[in-house]
């Protein structure tokens, strides 16, 4: 069987750590998000393919969610005595070394596609490990604050700022221009199962979506096309991605991103056939068991519980959305 995942960065890692518990002969391709990348200190920070590649290859820190474990900070501490570099940002001194290796290969013309094969050749994620781009795209986030109406890189709204001006808009530097990187339009084409895990909808999934070609490569996609939804009884479960989902007008529920996200058709809600093409992107949409009453026209909704508390409740979720994929086979 041929997954194809789309991610950002935590929620999707989970997710994907429990999917190859519960489909460990899968052949799993993961398409990550990098709009979130930031150049700091001299070197391309990549932090949702590392969050993935981390976090599948065991090299995660598992409380914290990101970076990598048994982490020092020397260098962080020495910057800081001179005074000198993002001290809003963690970049750990074991964390730097994937970074330097980034950088060393793009300047030396690699794509961000061969440079993370290579970066995953340690880390044997077990999941092919896709950018959705080699092209730059970067999420800027324009707030409000004393200083003015201004535009900010994501990290620094997100991480800085940690999202308290409100966000009045997201505007997604480049992806017009972008193309996918090799392979990912051909693996959503082959694809026998689609995944929408468990991520933020707007500046995760939301800007691999936004990548010509790949929504498109989707929605025109044979296989069944399944989300887990992020928000359970309306609120993220970690993160602030309801800090993001106003600024495009959505509200925070699993009823708002799951219609968001929009039905494809060929289901009416009691799972009955439907002709009507809805020109969304799912055929099926999991929601918590508090979120049971969810409907999302031309896509069947299931419930069950959606807290990834450790591997073999995110493998159980992930088999749950294997059993509503194939349910909802077109
Ligand atoms: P980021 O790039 O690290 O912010 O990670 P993602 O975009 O992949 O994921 C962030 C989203 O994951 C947030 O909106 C959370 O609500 C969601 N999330 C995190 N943990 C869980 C969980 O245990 N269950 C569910 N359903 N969603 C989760
Ligand atoms: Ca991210």
């Amino acid at each position: 069987m041929r997954i194809v995942a789309l991610a950002g960065g935590i929620g999707a890692a989970r997710f994907l750590r429990g999917l190859k518990v519960a489909a460990p002969t899968a052949e799993i391709t993961v398409i990550g998000n990098t709009a979130d990348d930031i150049t700091l200190l001299g070197l391309r920070v990549s932090p949702d393919l590392d969050t993935l590649m981390y976090t599948l290859g065991g090299g995660i820190d598992d409380t914290q969610g990101w970076g990598r474990d048994r982490e020092s900070w020397h260098v962080k501490e020495e910057l800081a005595a001179y005074d000198y570099g993002p001290s809003w940002y963690g970049l750990g001194d074991r964390d730097l070394a994937t970074h330097l290796v980034r950088t060393s290969l793009l300047d030396a013309g690699y794509s961000l596609t061969e440079v993370t094969a290579a970066l995953c050749h340690r880390w044997q994620p077990g999941a092919r490990l896709l950018p959705m781009s080699d092209d730059r795209i970067e999420t800027h986030i324009v707030i409000e604050d004393t200083q003015g109406r201004r535009a900010v890189h994501f990290q620094e709204y997100w991480v800085r700022l940690r999202a308290e001006p409100a966000a009045r808009d997201v505007v997604v530097v480049g992806v017009e221009d972008a193309h996918p990187a090799p392979g990912v339009l051909d693996a959503i084409g082959q694809a026998d199962v689609v995944l929408l895990p468990p991520s933020n909808p707007v500046v995760s999934i939301g800007t691999i979506l936004a990548v010509p070609g790949i929504r498109a490569a989707i929605t025109a996609v044979d296989a069944p096309v399944v989300g887990v939804s992020p928000i359970i009884g309306g609120a993220p479960v970690r993160g602030m991605a309801d800090k993001l989902l106003p600024a495009i007008g959505v509200e925070t529920s699993a009823v708002g991103v799951g219609r968001h996200y929009g039905g494809r058709g060929g289901h009416d809600e009691q799972g009955a056939h439907d002709e009507q093409d809805r020109g969304g992107l799912l055929d099926g949409w999991l929601v918590d068991t508090v979120d049971a009453d969810a409907t999302v026209p031309g896509a069947i909704v299931q419930a069950g519980p959606l807290l990834m508390t450790d591997v073999p409740a995110a493998a159980s979720i992930a088999r749950q959305a294997l059993s509503l994929a194939s349910a909802v086979r077109r």
